[in-house]
């Protein structure tokens, strides 16, 4: 799949962070005729929160700078596997986000026009339509919290995540990159107010740009350039269930109930929700997580109750305070590039910010797309706030 290489002292770009968004970036910069890349991971390739997503893929956000972005995304995983050569899996059967309370429609409905205005499919249905999409959902309107509409978003959908990374990590191979597993950045070198490399546990290498690429230890790599992140990193917890026939083929959400219920092609149900209450880099699972998401996924689907689970896992996230990422280059600290900030959402922005970033790295120019996720925007109280897209169960 990818080649090793012994690892060289000086490249023009170094990307700290083999997950799917470092390769991605890695794949569009050597598209773009950089090549003297090489891609640096601490532990194996695809190994962090890449290797824990659910992987949902969607653009039906909020804010007029996030729409356009997530769907140049979802445009682009349309036609990646052609583009890798491999088959990412992509499984576009749609989405609804349910919504059970006046306010929650409300919101729903927002996004549904912003989409509409903004060239994402997106329209409001009700429980009649919900039923045709989703019959086992419970549309029972004398309960607690009974489903009072949804936003449909026909071309959402899931991907396979090792795929996607696999698919990068091959194709950036093919045009040039090194990547270097196990090989973890302890330092990040600077002169004045420049970054001129990284140190790492097999000796320091020099380079051009460093692209630091580690969600949920984006802090920690930033800290060693000396640049403060306004990200606090929190678990996120998952699981699957034993394997059924295929009932379900839609991508179900409820930000009210805090739950969001797929059916994979191995008919294995994953259910996810929010992040945990409590920021920490542990990576291990709660049966508290479990029960609460349970709990809700039975209230959503009741005849799920009696299906036993298989697994449950646990990634970590880099949470911002606006629910938006952090892309591009640092006031003041030359040479240092960032792509972090994806917190819960991240797995699908991975084409279009790794091909933005890219072109940054490239050319020396913010594309207008990324332009207002810089970090200055948190200095300038310029906030792009994702968060109403992205409440609880939403987050993904
Ligand atoms: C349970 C779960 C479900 C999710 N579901 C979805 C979803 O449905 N849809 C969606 O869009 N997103 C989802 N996400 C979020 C998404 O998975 C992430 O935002 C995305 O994978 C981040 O990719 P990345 O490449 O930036 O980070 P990562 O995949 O975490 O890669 C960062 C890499 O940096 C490396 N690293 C860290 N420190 C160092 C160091 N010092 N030196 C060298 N390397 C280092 C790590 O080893 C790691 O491999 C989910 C996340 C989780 C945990």
């Amino acid at each position: 799949m990818w080649r090793q290489h012994p690892l060289r002292d000086s490249y023009d770009v170094v990307i700290v962070g083999a997950g799917v968004h470092g390769l991605s970036t890695a794949y569009y910069l050597a598209k773009q005729g950089v090549t003297d890349v090489a891609v640096l991971d601490k532990g194996y390739v695809g190994g962090g929160a890449s290797a824990r997503s659910t992987a949902i893929v969607r653009a039906n956000y909020l804010t007029v700078e996030g729409i356009p972005f997530f769907r140049e995304s979802l445009k682009l995983y349309e036609s990646l596997a052609l583009e890798l050569d491999f088959n990412i899996m992509f499984n576009q059967t749609g989405r609804l986000d349910v919504g059970h309370a006046e306010s929650t429609v409300y919101a729903l409905r927002q996004r549904v026009e912003l989409n509409k205005l903004l060239g994402v499919d997106s329209r409001l249905v009700g429980p009649e339509e919900i039923k045709e999409l989703v019959p086992v959902i419970d549309l029972r309107q004398d309960k607690h919290l009974p489903v009072m509409a949804a936003l449909y978003h026909p071309p959402a959908g899931t991907v396979r995540h090792d795929a996607v990374v696999w698919g990068y990590a091959r194709g950036a191979d093919g045009l040039g990159v090194e990547i270097h597993p196990f090989t973890g950045v302890t330092g990040v070198l600077r002169a004045g107010d420049r970054v001129t490399g990284v140190e790492t546990a097999k000796g320091p290498v020099r380079a051009g740009t460093v692209v630091s690429a580690t969600a949920g230890w984006s802090s920690i790599i930033s800290g060693m350039a000396g640049v403060e992140l306004p990200i606090v990193t929190y678990p996120l917890q998952a699981f699957v269930t034993e394997p059924l026939k295929p009932f379900m083929d839609k991508v179900i959400s409820s930000g009210n109930l805090h739950v969001y219920i797929y059916q994979t092609d191995r008919g294995e149900l994953v259910i996810g929700g929010p992040v945990d209450h409590y920021p920490t880099y542990s990576h291990r699972s709660t049966l508290n997580m479990l029960e609460e998401l349970a709990r809700f996924a039975v209230e959503l689907v009741p005849s799920l109750r009696d299906v036993k689970v298989m697994r449950q896992w646990t990634g970590i996230c880099d949470m911002t305070p606006d629910y938006a990422p952090i892309m591009g280059e640092v006031d003041g600290v030359r040479g240092f590039v960032l792509n972090a900030g994806w917190g819960t959402w991240g797995f699908k922005a991975a084409p279009i910010a790794g091909k933005s970033i890219a072109a940054l790295v490239a050319t020396g120019k913010t594309p207008d797309l990324i332009e207002p996720f810089g970090l200055f925007r948190f200095a300038e109280d310029r906030l792009v706030n994702e968060r109403a897209a992205a409440i609880a169960a939403a987050l993904h």
